[in-house]
This record gives C-alpha cells, sequence and structure tokens, in this order.
C-alpha cells in the first residue's frame, strides 16, 4: 500500500503498516503537487523569468478556456483564425521548438508556395479529372494522356485566358488542400476524410516530382520550419521517382542526394539549423516480398547514407491496411540477419479497440521501434505503455491530424491527455502540414499545450516537449548534445526577451 509522508514523499508500505485506509485531507495540497509533478514538464525548475512567463501564460490560458468559442474544441479548420489572434500562439510561435519528427516529404511545403512559384514555371500542364479534381505534369511537349486525364492544358495559357487570375489559383489551392469551410459536412466520418485525404496526395504529385522542383521544394520546407523557430527535421519520404521535361526518370538515390545537398546549402545558408534527416517508407498495401526488398534496399541506404538516412516506417490508413504482424517476415529480416534498421512505426492511428490494427502498438513495441507515430490507442494498453515507457520509445502527437482525420473531434478528450499527465515520453508534430493547413507546430503545440494538457500544462510542459524533440530524434549521441546545447541558447534567448511584458502590454491582451 502507498502512503504518503508528511513531507509529500511516496512511500511503499506492506499491509498492517501506520497509514490510513482513507486519504487524508490535509495532505491534499502535497497530492496535488506529487500529481502535478508526474507530469510532461513535472520535474522542470523554472526560472524566476520562467515563472513570471508562465504566470502570464497561465492567465492567458484561463482566458482562452472561459470564451464560448474555445479552438481546441471546434474542428481545426474553424479554430484556425481563432488561433491566430490568440497571446498564446503568438508565443508559441516565437518559442524555439526544437525539432519535427513527423512530417511526410509530400504534404511538406504549403499549397500557396505550390501554387505561386511552382505552377508558374514554364512547361506546367493541368488536366481536369472527372472527379472534380486537378493533375500536374511538366512536358517539353504536349503531355501522354492518361486513365484520369484525357485532355491537358498548358499552363500558361490556360491562366492568360482567365478573367480573374486569382480565383483560379484559388480553386488551385482548394484542390491541393483538406481545408473547406464546412469539414462537418465535406468529411463526416473517418472513411471518407481518409478517402478524401489520400486522393489528395496524388493531386500535388506532378509538381513535387519534377527533378528541377524538387531541390527548391525541400529548401522552402525548411525555410518554412524554421520560419517557425524549428532547427531539425525527421522527413518521413517514400523517395519518389522524379522526372525530366523529356519524361527521363531518376531513381531514389537521386532523391537522396538532392535531400542531402538541399538540407547541405540550408545549413550553410541558415547555421543554426540543425540538419534533416530521411525515415524511408513505404506503404502497408505492398506484398511482403516487395517490403522485404524494401527493407533490405533501406540498409543499403544507410549504410551508403548514414548522416541522412535514420530508419524505416509503413504508411498508409492502419484500420484499412495490412497491420505490422502481417509483415513480421520481413520487418524481422535485419534482427535475423544480424543487421541494424531503425523502425518508426506509426502504430496505433486507430480507435478500433480489440482488433488486430490495435495490436499494431505491441507488435510496434516487440519489433523494437524508436518511436511510435500517433500512438492514439497507447493509453488503452497499459502494458505496451509500461513497455514503451521503460524502453524511451516516445509518442509522435500529431493531435491536428488526429482531428482532421476523425479519431477525435474535442482535443480535450484527446487520449494523449493521459499520456501528459503521467509524463509518457511525447514530441509534437504536424503530419502533413500542407493538406491540414497546420504549417510549422505553432498550431499543434498551441492544441497539445491549450486542449489535451489544459490549465495544468506549463511552461516546463512545453519546456520538456521541445527538448524532446532533440533527445528523442534518430541523431547519434554527440550532435544530440550538441543539438540540445543550441536549442537551450534560444531557450534562454525567448525567455529573456519575451518574459518581461506585463499582462496588459499590448498584443498580450
Ligand atoms: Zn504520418
Amino acid at each position: 500500500v502507498a502512503c504518503l509522508t508528511n513531507w509529500g514523499v511516496l512511500v511503499l508500505l506492506g499491509w498492517g503498516a501506520v497509514c490510513r485506509a482513507a486519504p487524508d485531507p490535509t495532505q491534499r495540497d502535497s497530492l496535488i503537487r506529487l500529481e502535478t509533478s508526474r507530469q510532461i514538464g513535472g520535474t522542470v525548475t523554472l526560472t524566476p523569468a520562467e515563472t513570471k512567463m508562465d504566470a502570464r501564460l497561465r492567465w492567458m490560458k484561463r482566458r482562452e478556456m472561459s470564451r464560448p468559442a474555445f479552438p481546441p474544441a471546434m474542428h481545426f479548420f474553424k479554430a484556425k483564425p481563432l488561433i491566430e489572434k490568440s497571446p498564446i500562439f503568438a508565443l508559441l510561435q516565437k518559442m524555439p521548438k526544437g525539432g519535427a519528427l513527423h512530417i511526410h516529404s509530400s504534404t511538406l511545403v504549403s499549397v500557396d508556395w505550390l501554387v505561386s512559384n511552382v505552377t508558374y514555371r514554364p512547361h506546367c500542364y493541368i488536366c481536369f479529372t472527372s472527379d472534380r479534381s486537378v493533375r500536374f505534369v511538366f512536358s517539353a511537349g504536349y503531355p501522354w494522356l492518361t486513365w484520369d486525364c484525357s485532355y491537358w492544358y498548358l499552363l500558361e495559357t490556360l491562366r492568360a485566358k482567365m478573367g480573374d487570375p486569382a480565383a483560379f489559383d484559388n480553386s488551385l489551392i482548394q484542390n491541393l488542400t483538406m481545408f473547406t469551410e464546412e469539414p462537418d459536412l465535406a468529411y463526416p466520418s473517418q472513411d471518407v476524410a481518409w478517402e478524401k485525404f489520400e486522393k489528395k496526395f496524388v493531386v500535388a504529385s506532378g509538381l513535387i516530382t519534377h527533378a528541377p522542383v524538387l531541390r527548391d521544394y525541400l529548401y522552402q520546407g525548411l525555410e518554412e520550419l524554421r520560419r517557425d523557430n524549428i532547427m531539425y527535421l525527421e522527413l518521413r519520404s517514400g523517395l519518389a521517382r522524379t522526372y525530366e521535361l523529356d519524361g527521363s526518370r531518376h531513381d531514389k538515390l537521386w532523391y537522396l542526394k538532392t535531400f542531402q545537398e538541399a538540407t547541405q546549402q540550408f545549413v550553410e545558408d541558415h547555421p543554426d539549423f540543425l540538419g534533416t534527416r530521411i525515415i524511408i517508407t513505404v506503404h502497408r498495401s505492398l506484398s511482403v516480398s516487395r517490403v522485404k526488398a524494401a527493407v533490405m534496399e533501406a540498409i543499403q541506404m544507410q549504410s551508403d547514407f548514414p548522416d541522412v538516412v535514420a530508419g524505416f516506417d509503413l504508411v498508409g490508413r492502419e484500420d484499412r491496411g495490412r497491420n505490422l504482424w502481417y509483415f513480421k517476415d520481413a520487418l524481422l529480416l535485419p534482427a535475423n540477419l544480424g543487421l541494424v534498421l531503425p523502425y518508426f512505426f506509426h502504430a496505433g492511428e486507430t480507435d478500433e479497440e480489440g482488433t488486430d490494427v490495435d495490436e499494431n502498438i505491441l507488435d510496434a513495441l516487440l519489433l523494437n521501434t524508436t518511436r511510435i507515430g500517433h500512438g492514439y490507442a497507447l493509453p488503452h494498453h497499459p502494458l505496451a505503455k509500461e513497455l514503451a515507457r521503460a524502453g524511451n520509445v516516445a509518442v509522435e502527437l500529431c493531435p491536428i491530424s488526429n482531428q482532421v482525420l476523425r479519431l477525435v473531434s474535442d482535443l480535450r478528450n484527446h487520449p494523449a491527455a493521459v499520456l501528459m499527465s503521467e509524463g509518457h515520453p511525447l514530441v509534437i508534430s504536424s503530419d502533413d502540414p500542407s493538406l491540414f493547413g497546420n504549417a510549422g507546430l505553432s498550431y499543434d503545440f498551441y492544441q497539445a499545450f491549450v486542449g489535451i494538457g489544459g490549465l495544468k500544462a506549463n511552461l516546463g510542459t512545453l519546456k520538456e516537449l521541445a527538448a524532446n524533440s532533440i533527445k528523442y530524434s534518430s541523431l547519434p549521441p554527440h550532435l544530440k548534445e550538441a543539438g540540445l546545447l543550441h536549442w537551450r541558447e534560444k531557450w534562454d534567448t525567448f525567455i529573456s526577451s519575451n518574459g518581461n511584458q506585463s499582462r496588459t502590454t499590448k498584443g498580450f491582451v
């Protein structure tokens, strides 16, 4: 039986020990303090300047929580303009957030840039499909017709004929994102949301996989992250084959090298940026033998590009795809061959409790995953949760993604609230920012801090969450240490330059 001493320390005693059977009301304050100390950031000691900022954040959060329109309780597409007006959000934007560890390469860059930059390049063709979507391709001559494209327009010519090119560009943006003013009507269920989500991936592919665009695309993605005070990226990518104007194609190695060059250029231009790494992904619709081949290829790529390749993952909707255990022969290959390939599995992105898919959480851990993508189902698996905690396997929490894909509507009910209050290893990420409109990490930090964490999440929580993103990254120990030092400097600057505004300072009212 557990008892609390006068000093607020939990001690374990046997039955019959001097310990009251009923809780002691005089120990209320100690119990509250003890419980708070268990949450993420609960053991972080704040400096006087941090304590001051924490008090201000608490005051701002209380105000936000008391408003009838509380952003975390609403669909993100409706909440976004409110979040953008929030003084907490303004502070989160300035906060050094460390690394983004769960973003997919085809949804890295804002669609505004895709439309205003990429679709304005020469030789860009567009077609309108029968399901009221569009496809793009760059081609020196008239492009090949495909099953979904029976006529291609040269975009430059088509745009010139438009009476209102701005409205036309807006319609292109609509095609490239999931945004709608009526999300509950457009996405009434998980099935509908996922169907539209997967279709959207195809729309941008003709733009992004054009070889001359890829380097600029990656560079722009890093620029957008840095603008949101992010200093590191781990990108999940299928290493798509890129194409030239004459239709010739490059292989996966070309993608890896281009990614490496774009990163090197970016770090040269911005020495405060730590770098980027890739988690190679394949779709869970593939056969076991193809996943086996992909695993062997990833091992080879990691040995050829140890600085770039972090590991391997399977992507695609868990609920309608094959589960991890189905692929065990492929995923156990490295261990059976005495080779190493770190895994970063998406697992537990489901609310179908008790199904085979629900076991992905445990199987990810059995297959020695380094982190768990989403882990939405983790709080329902006490043993898996203990194993993850003991093995320092962090969960990559992507609140807005979970809401847009309809696992949860009011983010105050997100199961990660349990993980946060227990101090489970956790990092915050954005999953598919171009599709959801949650560029950077500030929107997801807002939802985790204000919605999931509630009033008890404090500046210590934010500090630990940001530090976690370096601590649980795939960086080798010496770079992790250097990265953490570097992040701490940025954090201290953030506190000293934002810590002294009073509650009534303009912009914080
Ligand atoms: Zn994902």
